[in-house]
């Protein structure tokens, strides 16, 4: 089936380049020359594993393709799918100008009747208002249809996810749209769950708020781990051993960041209170989550009255491994506060180092190895558990740093580990080690 895709970003992409690979013949659009040029030469914008060689191998196979010129990809296509950002807007509720415009694109050029598919994440009744949106934008004649099919996949697994996601939701009324999708996703093979429009866009807000719900509630109980005195890893792996539990996302640390939690979770906190309904729970996720990012740098106080003047090495900056995705990723604001303060940060990332540089182009100094940025250092906040980072030898820090004072938001290194290599090391929810 030939397919058109609105973004190419971490959503637009995957879901394009995997359509491709399922044996579609997909178009993606985007706005950005630059973008468009990396892919229409194989390589991608993005990093996320997988990706290049399915580009390539696509893109050779001759069912995909990349564009900005959006007329001649709107006009003739029946099938277009949606993948734009719906960012935060500064009163927490969802940014939908990027949707409307690619809305009010297809409307003005489309030449046929055409299903759109709404993938990216956006409050409950938007697809409604994108059909009526339609009907009044569109040429007289030509039937457009709207229906939802939130995405779950996540950056750093994107392409294994897409290619196994755990549910393909569609909300739709229509027999024909959900005859067209289910065709479309024939080929992965994977549970098709058909609903209502709003339900659909419910059910992406419900997961991610949930998840993000699940992180605060691990990160409150490891703070009161602190100040009782047990040990957080000890308590959510005897939680975690309840099947009705699970051991996902039980994983305590200074909070969940990203472009899809923390937007997510305002973005339905803002529509509840518009409604007329507070959502408690969602509330509290978030306000814990706020204080969470800085629990590091409060303890690292502790030790040192001034970071002035001092070398910092930060260890991981994305906002968790596999991406080199930085949005609300808790290494920003810190680093923030530790250069207004004077400190020296040194920083190493395997692969963010590119999106770190344009938020500190010239205040931060980038390393090309845990042991540079260690090199000499007062203190160390690791931020994301990089693979590399989280299987180094303790020792290094004391073999590398002039005084190993190690703060680690993401509980990398065993306590007996630490304290056999001599080093000062606070983690989260867990004793304090020298
Ligand atoms: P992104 O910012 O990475 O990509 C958005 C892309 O849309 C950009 O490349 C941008 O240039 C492009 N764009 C903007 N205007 C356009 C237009 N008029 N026509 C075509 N392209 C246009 O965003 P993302 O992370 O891919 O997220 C997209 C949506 O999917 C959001 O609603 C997000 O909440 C949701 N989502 C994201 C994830 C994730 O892990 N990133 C997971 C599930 C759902």
């Amino acid at each position: 089936m030939e397919i058109t895709v609105a973004g190419t970003g971490y959503v637009g992409l995957v879901t394009g380049v995997c359509l491709a690979e399922a044996g579609h013949v997909v178009t993606c659009v985007d706005p950005i020359q630059e973008k468009i040029d990396l892919l229409n030469k194989g390589i991608s914008p993005i990093y996320e594993p997988q990706l290049d060689d399915l580009i390539s191998r696509n893109k050779k196979s001759g069912n995909l393709f990349f564009t900005t010129d959006y007329k001649d990809a709107y006009a003739n296509a029946s099938v277009i799918i949606i993948g734009v950002g719906t960012p935060e807007n500064e009163d927490g509720s969802a940014n939908l100008t990027y949707l409307y415009t690619v809305a009010r694109q297809i409307a003005e050029t489309a030449v046929r009747d055409c299903l759109v598919v709404i993938k990216s994440t956006v409050p409950i009744g938007t697809n409604d208002k994108v059909e009526a949106f339609m009907r009044e934008h569109v040429k007289q004649g030509i039937k457009v249809e709207v229906a939802a099919n939130p995405e779950f996949l996540a950056q750093g697994t994107a392409v294994r996810d897409t290619l196994n996601a755990s549910r393909i939701v569609i909300g739709t009324e229509s027999k024909a749209a959900k005859q067209l999708l289910t065709e479309i996703y024939q080929p992965f093979q994977q549970p098709i769950l058909t609903m209502g429009r709003r339900s659909a866009e419910m059910v992406k807000y419900a997961s991610n708020d949930f998840l993000a719900l699940k992180i605060s509630f691990v990160n409150d109980i490891a703070n009161l781990c602190e100040t009782v005195g047990a040990n957080i890893d000890d308590v959510t792996k005897g939680m975690s051993m309840d099947s009705r539990i699970g051991d996902k996302f039980l994983q305590a640390g200074i909070g969940y960041g990203g472009s899809c939690f923390p937007k997510d979770t305002k973005a339905l906190h803002w529509l509840s209170e518009e409604e007329g309904y507070v959502l408690r729970t969602v509330k509290a996720a978030i306000e814990v989550n706020e204080k969470q990012k800085f629990k590091l740098i409060k303890k690292a106080r502790k030790d040192f009255s001034s970071f002035a003047g001092l070398k910092v090495a930060v260890l991981g900056v994305t906002f968790k491994p596999g991406t080199d995705d930085l949005r609300e990723a808790p290494s920003i604001p810190n680093v923030r506060l530790l250069l207004n303060e004077g400190a020296k940060v040194h920083v190493y990332d395997p692969v963010g180092e590119k999106n770190f540089q344009k938020i500190y182009p010239t205040e931060v100094e980038f390393t090309t190895s845990i042991e540079e940025a260690l090199r000499d250092a007062d203190l160390c906040f690791v931020f994301t558990e990089w693979p590399e980072i989280k299987n180094m030898p303790v020792t290094k820090f004391a073999e590398n740093m002039k005084t190993p004072y190690v703060y680690d938001g993401r509980n990398c290194y065993s306590l007996h580990a630490a304290e056999k290599a001599g080093i000062h090391y606070r983690s989260i929810g867990r004793p304090a080690v020298n």
